[in-house]
């Protein structure tokens, strides 16, 4: 019944956009201070750009190379907790230094960036989550005058769809299909943006 994991999302939407995950970047990790050497005790967190507050964050622990990280994922009336280890491979860059990756835990690929997608909790790079960017799903015109009556058009309804899921106090059928709506015009609101 759309529990964690479920294909639902995919069915719905055809494919994920990586606009709508969390991103966790190893060189914004590294610019943040993480010490691949060092062990400790930090935490991860993700804000939102349109209201400045923290809506996800994920505990992690680095231990001899390895990054460990716990967090919950909450779907409907249930939540799971998650710990997953996430190993650190380092390359030498031409020019000397050194640089970072993460090895994706499903595919095992050195990569820079893993995601958590809305629909699938567990930490893996773009391809195992088979994700798309939203540009290569939706044309654009490059008429002017219908870009901008199409970017209200697209504000008015990310007002409404905000309003109607803050009503929604739980992961009903009705708010999946809300949020579905909501990354749809996010991501359209991003493009256009985009095209400035
Ligand atoms: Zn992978």
């Amino acid at each position: 019944m759309g529990g964690f994991g479920s294909t639902r999302w995919a069915q719905h939407v055809k494919k994920t956009p990586v606009e709508s995950c969390l991103r966790l970047g190893i060189n914004d990790m590294m610019r943040g201070g993480l010490d691949p050497y060092r062990s400790e005790t930090a935490f991860v967190r993700w804000e939102s750009m349109w209201t400045g507050r923290e809506h996800a964050s994920i505990a992690m622990e680095s231990q001899g190379g390895m990054l460990w990280f716990r967090y919950t994922v909450r779907d409907g009336g249930y939540a799971q907790n998650l710990r997953c280890g996430i190993s650190l491979v380092s390359t030498t860059c031409h020019f000397g230094g050194v640089r970072w990756w993460f090895r994706c835990p499903r595919c095992t690929r050195r990569v820079g960036n893993l995601y958590i997608a809305p629909y699938n909790g567990h930490l893996q790079c773009r391809t195992c989550h088979d994700l798309v960017y939203a540009s290569a799903q939706t044309a654009h015109s490059d008429d002017r005058g219908h870009v901008i009556r199409r970017a209200f058009a697209l504000m008015e309804k990310h007002a409404k769809l905000t309003r109607k899921l803050e009503r929604c106090k739980r992961w009903s059928k009705r708010k999946r299909r809300l949020y579905g709506k909501y990354v749809e015009v996010f991501n359209e609101i991003r493009l256009i943006g985009s095209n400035e």
